[in-house]
């Protein structure tokens, strides 16, 4: 197959319906409040490199002000409430952000870079899923497994990064409310605007004061944050190094603690594969959302003996992806969330040039302004290169080969980390062969990169500890 097949008219999706203010301050006990501090940071449109607003960096101080104001509420209202109160503050909750997913989902494409097709289909209606599925747990917590009267923690202290920034807040604060928590929660830097306009949504809602409270900033706030000694209970998700940090800084402390860290996945393909639907595998396991996904399937293992075929279909497919403007609602794969990732990004890939794998990219025009990396695949990787074992976090996918079942789950668990795994194979034995062997939290059959509420998440390893998600996920929250 040569050339274009389709040509696209552009279909923009109106950014009208979102209303961003020139300046927010934090939400602290129900209101807007000025830091204490100076300091401000830009969030820009990845696609543009557009400011979009000043958001403020919280103080140590600040964090002080939300901790103390979380424990106010957590004592006064929230923590003795009864669970069938608190799920329907949940519920309404869960029915506002369906209300208003169209405006979520274009400011998490403006502010984060990710196409509008997967924020609209996917971010979004996930994130009400997770408000509607904890909200069903609040009342029924005697029944969960973790005793007769399980109690809340008190407050908790969540740091999120910034690939799913809705999403993660979801994950953080459906289980922690449930449960009868309230919470002090800092989005990353380049992503706030989508926890500000949640804010927002908790006021809407008539959440009481302090239940939620919403602090932005940098490193520096998130440390503040985790180690303030009026939180009970630390949930992070991020990088790998800065979960390190964080556990020695929580030892000893008494605080509970979740961490969902990086991943280098294998998607192990085997020869008896449907192998149209692998590559549509493959690509979602690696391109969706540029590839800035913990969970991503960026080890590509296949049989040695369909290796060709396999690949020749993939670069196919590679060339019908349409790369560019995040609110085209044909686009699909947007933009790099920031500067600073394009650059790790392109450093990682020049190392695996320099360390003697192929590299490979449909021929695809890049926007002049804004931050883009075409799809990459590299062959001929050996696992000491380094795009074989440490995270790229970006539409880059390395590929290796195996000849028997035994060499493949040696390679796909010859990684520090332990997240996930796809395994493509007509045979329901095999897969529950490889699922048994494979040292990873989430093994996906014949799919890659699927969600449910219902279903807990989370690694093994330096992915991390914990799980989130499903009646697991409350078990984070619970005494
Ligand atoms: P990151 O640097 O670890 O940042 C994550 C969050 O922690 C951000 O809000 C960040 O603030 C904050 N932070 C930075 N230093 C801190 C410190 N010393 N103490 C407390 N908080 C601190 O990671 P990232 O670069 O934003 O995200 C990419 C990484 O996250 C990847 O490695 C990816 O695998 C991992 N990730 C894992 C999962 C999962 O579920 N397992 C999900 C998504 C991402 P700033 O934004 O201001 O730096
Ligand atoms: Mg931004």
């Amino acid at each position: 197959m040569s050339g274009k097949l389709f040509e696209y008219a552009p279909a923009p999706e109106s950014r009208d319906i979102v209303d961003i203010r020139a300046t927010y301050g934090l939400f602290i006990g129900g209101e807007w409040v000025d830091s204490t501090g100076e300091d401000h940071h830009k969030s820009i449109n990845p696609a543009t490199e557009e400011v979009l607003a000043e958001v403020a960096f919280a103080t140590a101080e600040d964090v002080d002000r939300a901790v103390t104001a979380a424990r106010q509420a957590y004592d006064k209202v929230w923590g003795p409430m009864p669970g069938r109160e608190r799920a329907k503050y949940l519920f309404r909750i869960a029915r506002l952000i369906q209300e208003r997913s169209r405006e979520l989902a274009v400011l998490e494409s403006i502010d984060n870079g990710k196409p509008i097709r997967e924020s609209r289909d996917v971010d979004v209606p996930l994130v009400a899923a997770h408000f509607f599925y904890y909200a069903g747990w609040a009342d029924k917590l005697e029944h969960a497994g973790f005793g007769p009267a399980p109690r809340p923690l008190g407050v908790a202290g969540q740091v999120i990064p910034w690939n799913f920034p809705l999403l993660m807040l979801a994950w953080k604060i459906a289980p922690a409310l449930a449960c009868g928590n309230t919470v002090v929660l800092k989005p990353a830097e380049t992503t706030p605007l989508t926890a500000l306009l949640f804010a927002e949504i908790c006021r809407q809602a008539d959440l009481p004061p302090g239940v939620v409270n919403i602090i932005t900033g940098a490193g520096g706030t998130g440390r503040a944050l985790v180690e303030h000694q009026g939180v009970d209970k630390v949930a992070f998700t991020g990088s790998t190094d800065v979960g390190r940090q964080i556990a020695r800084s929580v030892a000893g402390t008494g605080k509970k603690l979740t961490l969902e860290l990086g991943g280098k996945a294998a998607n192990v393909v085997f020869d008896d594969a449907p192998l149209d639907q692998a590559v549509e595998g493959i690509v979602n396991g690696i391109f969706f959302n540029q590839g800035h996904v913990c969970c991503a399937g960026s080890r590509l293992l296949v049989q040695e003996s369909i290796a060709e075929e396999l690949l020749d279909r993939l670069k196919t497919r590679m060339a019908t992806l349409r790369v560019g403007d995040p609110l085209d609602k044909n686009t699909d794969i947007g933009a790099i969330n920031s500067a600073a990732q394009l650059d790790k990004i392109r450093e990682l890939s020049q190392a695996g040039e320099d360390e003697g794998a192929t590299r490979w990219s449909p021929p695809c025009e890049l926007p002049e302004r804004g931050f883009w990396f075409a799809p990459t695949v590299f062959t001929g990787v050996a696992a000491s290169h380094r795009i074989a074992r440490e995270e790229i976090f970006g539409p880059v996918l390395s590929v290796l080969t195996f000849r028997t079942p035994a060499e493949a789950i040696e390679k796909a668990n010859n990684t520090p980390y332990g997240l996930s795994a796809g395994v493509w194979t007509e045979k329901g034995s095999r897969i529950l062969w490889m699922a048994e062997r494979l040292r990873a939290g989430v093994v996906w059959a014949n799919t890659f990169n699927k969600f449910d509420p219902a279903s807990p998440f989370g690694g093994y390893k330096e992915s991390g500890f914990g799980r989130e998600g499903g009646r697991h996920g409350l078990g984070a929250y619970l005494k």
